[in-house]
Order: structure tokens, then sequence, then C-alpha cells
């Protein structure tokens, strides 16, 4: 038996793997729902993600899964994005006249100034590279950095951008140039860059239904069960012997040949019994997670924007993103109503964790009426909702503890981590769920070595044989 902790994208892809492939598995998630981070809420007639959740990837293999798993039901969205600054809505990627009128010239023509100064010194007298502030000048220049990068950033992190790693922004806009940045404003670019892409996949009932899909194809045949929070991790000589975990007051227990773990590492290493020695402990408590709050607002309005996101930076605002769902998809709102999702970053001991929904609610409102999005009038209700585990930090020091918390879970040969908060990694969507299929993967190829079996199309991946779905 594989036991697969956590289904969210990562856990569900991994179990769906071993399931085709014939494998045993089950499956063990704490919330009522699948999908983790990539689940899409119920409010009555409404229906929204956890932020909005666009999916894009350059793997083949994960593409063709996700097209498999949701036939007609993936829809390809066109994105239009923007980010108020100063009172200004400036496109995002760049128009030419916004890159001219929304910007100004003056800071068009520092940008260009300070990109050129940038590369002269990297090339001159290149610097050690450490944090957000130094790879973000050296890639872009000054200019750029405390226009879109420095108040985003420190907003979502809520530390200054000197103490947080170049990783996570060098990984979110790898391979993106000042020189693709522009082409792309000005439209003649011809090489694609993820991040700055036009259009998108999405699911047209929501991010959910990918993992809701997911979790059919391993129900087919495995159980996975939900509201079943595993509390303890046994180990003895280098192996994960077994777990335990409870659903409504009862506690089970289960034992497994392999486990895959999707659960934030650092909640993995609280549960392990015998304790992890410690210097493990010591470095799982100072690596952290920043947390989310989302905050719903249900309107009686047919529509505010015509955007995918849009971004406030500024510190007058106290939400980072917001989004319109029905621009994603025409299903998740009922007719001549809408709703808008608002981000607000934070720490669970902070203000905004703590403060009361109908604040949060409040607050939300006042902003956007404010910038007049709707009215008072037009508010029908709203919904707050709080997310641990949103983020994992990369301050400049995560990867000495990381390496510290790696060096022990690799002692055991059973045991397998995925996922964004299992690895402790920025992954998006397509990774977390490449994370689960390589995972399944080696088990698959472990298990041929001991037991070598004839491949037959129910233990390899075919594209395009994978289940025969039949939702509408
Ligand atoms: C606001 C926001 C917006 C995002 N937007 C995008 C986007 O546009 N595109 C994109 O590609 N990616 C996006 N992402 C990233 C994406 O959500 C993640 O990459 C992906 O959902 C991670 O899946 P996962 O399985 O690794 O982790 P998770 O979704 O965190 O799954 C872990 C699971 O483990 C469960 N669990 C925890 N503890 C226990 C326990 N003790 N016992 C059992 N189960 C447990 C949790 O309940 C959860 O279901 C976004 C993330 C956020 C926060």
């Amino acid at each position: 038996m594989n036991v697969v902790l956590g289904a969210g994208l990562s856990g569900l892809s991994a179990a769906a793997w071993l399931t085709r492939a014939g494998k045993p598995v089950a499956v063990i998630e704490k919330n009522r729902h699948v999908g983790g981070l990539a689940r899409t809420i119920t409010h009555g007639d409404f229906h929204f993600d956890l932020g909005g959740h666009r999916f894009l990837t350059e793997n083949q293999q994960v593409q063709s899964f996700v097209e498999e798993l949701l036939g007609n039901a993936l829809l390809k969205v066109p994105r239009k994005s923007r980010i108020y600054i100063n009172g200004r809505h400036i496109d995002y990627p760049l128009s030419p006249a916004n890159a001219v009128f929304g910007m100004g010239l003056a800071a068009t023509g520092a940008i260009l100034l300070d990109y050129g100064k940038e590369k002269w010194r990297n090339i001159i007298r290149p610097r050690q590279l450490h944090s957000l502030e130094d790879w973000v000048v050296s890639q872009f220049g000054r200019t750029i950095f405390n226009l879109y990068f420095k108040n985003y950033s420190e907003k979502v992190w809520g530390i200054d951008c000197r103490h947080i790693s170049k990783d996570w922004v060098a990984k979110r806009i790898d391979g993106l140039s000042l020189r693709q940045f522009i082409q792309h404003s000005l439209k003649f670019h011809t090489q694609k860059n993820k991040t700055l892409t036009d259009t998108f996949f999405y699911p047209r009932k929501g991010i959910g239904q990918l993992s809701d899909r997911m979790s059919d194809l391993v129900k087919s045949r495995n159980p996975v069960t939900t509201g079943a929070g595993v509390e303890r991790i046994f180990h003895a000589h280098g192996s994960i012997t077994g777990i335990q975990f409870s659903d409504g007051g009862k506690t089970h227990s289960m034992q497994g040949s392999t486990y895959i773990s999707s659960i934030p590492v650092t909640r993995l290493l609280e549960k392990i019994i015998p304790s992890p020695p410690g210097p493990v402990r010591r470095a799982a408590a100072r690596i952290r997670f920043r947390s989310l709050v989302i905050v719903a607002l249900f309107l009686n309005k047919q529509s505010m924007t015509d955007l995918t996101w849009m971004y406030f930076p500024g510190k007058e605002i106290p939400f980072g993103r917001i989004h319109e769902p029905k621009n994603w998809s025409s299903d998740l709102a009922p007719a001549g109503k809408s709703h808008i999702i608002a981000e607000y970053f934070c720490n669970r001991d902070d203000r905004t964790w703590q403060s009361a929904d109908d604040a949060l609610a409040g607050s939300t409102a006042h902003h956007l009426q404010k910038l007049g999005f709707f009215d008072q009038k037009d508010i029908l209700d709203s919904c707050v909702l709080r997310i641990p585990y949103a983020y994992p930090v990369f301050d400049l020091h995560y990867r000495k503890h990381l390496k510290i918390i790696t060096d022990f879970l690799d002692g055991f040969a059973n045991l397998h981590l995925v996922g964004r908060s299992g690895m402790f990694s920025y992954l998006n969507m397509d990774q977390a769920m490449e994370s689960g299929i390589v995972a399944a993967q080696q088990i698959i190829q472990d298990c041929r070595k001991k037991d070598p079996v004839p491949a037959t199309s129910d233990n390899i991946f075919i594209p395009g044989h994978l289940l025969q779905p039949d939702y509408s």
C-alpha cells in the first residue's frame, strides 16, 4: 500500500499516477474537500478560488494530463491585468500607450538609463547577488525595481526586499529580460515567456474542478479519505512504519510500504515519532510560511472589470491583489451578478489574520468603493477565509535550514516529499503536479525492479487513455 498525505494537486497527481499503474494507494486529507490551495469555494450560486489560479505549463506530460482530465471543460482565457500605482491603472504587460502615458516619459527614460548602467556594471564589476533587491536591480535597473517590484514584494512577504532571497523572484520571472519585457509591451515579441503570456488555461467550474477530477480518478479504485488529519508518523530503522490519523474524534492507524507527503514539511517534522534530533527541530523552527486571508464580496452588479488580476503594490491599500472570477469563467457567478476576491498577505500573529471577518469585509468594500468598482447598495454578502500555509518564505537563510531538514528526511528510504509546502519550494500548480508524478514514477520503477511485470495499458501512462471523462 502506498500512503499519500494531503490531497492537494501534488498528492492527488501522485495518487492518480499510482492508480493508473494499478498500484494500491490511500489518500488522507485533513480538509473536508480535496484540492488544497487549488480548490474552489462555493458560496450560494457563486464560486471562487483562493486567489485566481491560472494554469500554464511547459511540461507536455502535465499539459496532456490536465487536458485529458478536463476535456472540453478546459477553457483558454485571455489575460489582461493591471497594476494600480500612484492613482494610475497601468496595463500589465505594458501596452505602448501605457509605457509612455502610464509611467511618463521621465520614468521611461530613467528605466532605460538605469538598465544601461546595470548592464555596464555587470560587465565591468559583477557583484554577488543574494537578495531579491540585488537580483532585480542587476537584471532590470533600480527604477523598475522601485516602480514594480519593491512595494509588491514587501507586501507579499512582509519583509524588506534586502532580506528576501533572490531565489523567489529569480524563479518567478526566470529568463525574462528587460528587452523581452519591452518587446512584449510594444507587441513585437517573437519568443513567448511564461511570465508574460497573453492566455492561460482554466477549468470552467473553477480550479477545483481539476482536483475533483483527479480525486474521481483515484476513487475509481482507491480510497480518498477527507476530514482526516494525520497526527502521528512512526519510524524505525530508517523507514516510515505507519501513521495515525483522526476523523471526527476517532483515531485510525495505517501501515504502508511507501509514503508520499505533501503536508507542510514543518508539520511533518512535528508529527514524526521518535522526534527528530535537536538541530533538525531547531532548523524547522527557523523556516516559516506566509499566510493568506481571502475576502470575497458578492455583488448585485453585472460586471466591474474586464481584468484577470489587478495588483495593488501601494501601502495605502491593505490587500495586494483582486480578481473578478466571472472574467475567468462565466459559470462562476449567477446571471446579472458578480463577485470580487481580495488577497491579503499576512502572518498568523498579525492584525490582518486576527481581525474580525466583518472588519476585513468592511475595509475591503471601503477601498474598492473608493476606487469606483461598486456602491455600498450593490453588496449582497461577504465571506472571509484564512489560509495558513500559502507561501514558503525564502529569506536569506532558508537554504541552510532546509538542507538540515532534507538531509534528515532523506534518511527515510520509503518517504517521498512532494508539493509546495511539502518540499518548501515555490512551486506553481504544474510543478506541484510534476513533483507528485515524479514520486509516483519512482515508486512504480522501484516495484518493477523488485517484481518485474510486463507493461500493459493499465500500468503505463498513454496520453489520450488516461480516463474516459463523462462529465458535462
Ligand atoms: C493566492 C495563490 C494564488 C496562486 N495562483 C497560482 C496560479 O495562478 N497558477 C499556479 O500555477 N499556481 C498558483 N498558486 C500555487 C498553487 O496553489 C500551488 O502550487 C498548488 O496548489 C500546490 O499544491 P500542493 O499539493 O503542493 O499543496 P497544497 O495545495 O498545500 O496541498 C497540501 C494538502 O495537504 C493537506 N494537509 C495539511 N496537513 C495535513 C495533515 N496533517 N493531514 C492530512 N492532510 C494535510 C492540506 O489540507 C492540503 O490539502 C497560487 C497559490 C496561492 C496561495
